[in-house]
């Protein structure tokens, strides 16, 4: 063996130090930009001869560390991005160490698989969804939808009468939604479904949620063929949410499957004053939540939630039937034959740590501290002469623009104040107008930041090289 891999084995718990040391400041740092600050790629060659780890840790201190933005710290308010509890760290840090690949619970007594499952005991409790939907981890929740839809694929074939996992798709499957996640899209073109064969369900005014009128009318012009609805709960730009307690009531008259993609706006059910939102999910087929989001998890962490009555559907899905040593499918669940994972990580236990770390209370903190802070920005902003909200404060997204502004000048904004580096906002065309969005999600987020916040967007502004746009007469 390599001397190398036995000297580093040797120093093992000093090199752990450095890691923890580096990991407590990147944490702890206040002054680390939140927006990109990578100027130029260094490029590396391949050494015949390594120099083991603490070289490498060495070279990772001069060439890249610099560059890694914040962005788990509350000053990231990009996209939707989460950040990582001190408990989920922990967990992570012991999943990579533990190195192990949850399949089964029986046969080979897998303790790992059994955490996975408790885990997602723990997340139904805390969504309060019904024991009857069975649950998994994957990557995210582009992952997450794409096992759910693979199912719902297979359940389309099944009405139609043909098998989709053996036999191809053999018809068009109609994919009723209004405004689907782009990785919704994006999913059923990895299933072969097709994005033109999505039927786009009319929005209400000034909304992303449908009109649920116009479902009704596009389900009619089904003439009665098994389809598919997306439902979102919360859209990434208004956070609007397809009204679920309708779209139940025309599943149960229609007979559909129904997918609700609550990445983040699952969530909403720990907040007492927003849990009506999400009112009804439980009677979806399949749900996904993302856990790198709200959750706190570090990348990459989403569950799929699908009903235990579509089982023999999701194992004709996935099964990895060809392995004669993996067991009878049906009869002992493993992770292998309902997801399109075979090997995998214990991706399940930062999510155990830090659910068990801080419970119900701790999550329902967070929650609440995100969507508060949301709506005060929001009122600071439409109170503001400069700006304009693009949609009402409806969770825990502010979507705003310039008022009076022309696109070129609110991009130039999102670049000046991402390379003043103190907070990232992600830029958003909404309604057909250029705009800016900052989404909380963050352990971390404190409702004073809405001050700094407002001000950074000032202090950005003044540095823009050219005058606003005249307003219009
Ligand atoms: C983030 C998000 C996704 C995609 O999630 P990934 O974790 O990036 O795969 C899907 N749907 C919604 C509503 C989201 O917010």
């Amino acid at each position: 063996m390599d001397k190398q891999f036995l000297q580093d084995e040797l120093l093992l718990g000093q090199l752990l130090d450095l890691v923890k040391k580096f990991t407590i400041g990147f944490r702890a740092d206040d002054e680390r930009p939140a927006g990109s600050a990578l100027r130029k790629v260094p490029s590396f060659s391949l050494p015949d001869l390594g120099d083991g780890a603490q070289d490498a840790m060495k070279v990772f201190g001069e060439q890249w560390q610099d560059y890694f933005v914040a962005s788990p710290s509350n000053r990231y308010l990009g996209y939707v991005t989460g950040g990582t509890t001190p408990a989920a760290l922990v967990g992570d840090w012991l999943t990579t160490a533990l190195d192990q690949n949850p399949q089964a619970v029986k046969g080979f007594g897998d303790v790992s698989a059994a955490v996975e499952l408790a885990t997602i005991g723990l997340l139904r409790d805390l969504f309060g969804l019904p024991t009857f939907f069975n649950g998994g981890f994957v990557t995210g929740a582009t992952m997450s939808t794409f096992t759910c839809l693979g199912v719902a694929r297979q359940w389309v074939g099944a009405k139609q009468g043909y098998d989709v996992a053996k036999d191809g798709l053999q018809q068009p499957i109609p994919i009723l939604t209004a405004t689907p996640h782009s990785s919704a899209v994006k999913c059923l073109s990895m299933l072969g479904i097709g994005s033109r064969n999505i039927v786009k369900v009319a929005t209400l005014p000034g909304s992303e949620a449908m009109d649920i009128n116009d479902l009704e009318t596009k389900i009619t012009e089904l003439n009665g063929d098994p389809f598919i609805i997306i439902a979102s709960s919360g859209t990434v730009n208004t956070v609007d949410f397809d009204d679920l307690l309708a779209i139940a009531r025309l599943r149960d008259e229609h007979g559909c499957w129904v997918h609700v993609d609550a990445a983040f706006g699952g969530f909403a059910a720990l907040s007492p004053e927003h849990a009506h939102l999400i009112a009804g999910w439980e009677m979806a087929d399949s749900v996904t939540v993302d856990n790198h989001k709200w959750l706190n998890v570090p990348y990459d962490s989403a569950c799929w939630f699908i009903r235990e009555e579509h089982l023999p559907l999701q194992i004709a899905t996935f099964q990895n039937s060809s392995a004669p040593y993996l067991g009878d499918p049906a009869a002992d669940f493993n992770y292998l034959n309902v997801g399109p994972e075979n090997s995998r990580r214990l991706r399940a236990l930062p999510a155990w740590f830090s659910l068990h770390a801080y419970g119900r209370s701790g999550y329902e903190d967070i929650v609440t501290r995100c969507i508060k802070t949301a709506f005060l920005l929001g009122s600071a902003l439409s109170e503001d002469p400069a700006f304009e909200l693009l949609a009402e404060v409806k969770l825990n997204v502010v979507a705003f623009t310039l008022t009076d502004a022309a696109p070129e000048r609110i991009n130039a904004l999102v670049q000046r104040l991402n390379d003043r580096g103190r907070y990232f906002l992600s830029p958003t065309t909404l309604f057909g107008r250029r705009g800016l969005r900052a989404a909380f999600v963050n352990w971390q987020c404190e409702t004073s930041q809405v001050e700094e916040i407002v001000s950074e967007l000032h202090l950005a502004l003044k540095e823009l090289p050219f005058a606003p746009a005249a307003a219009p007469t």
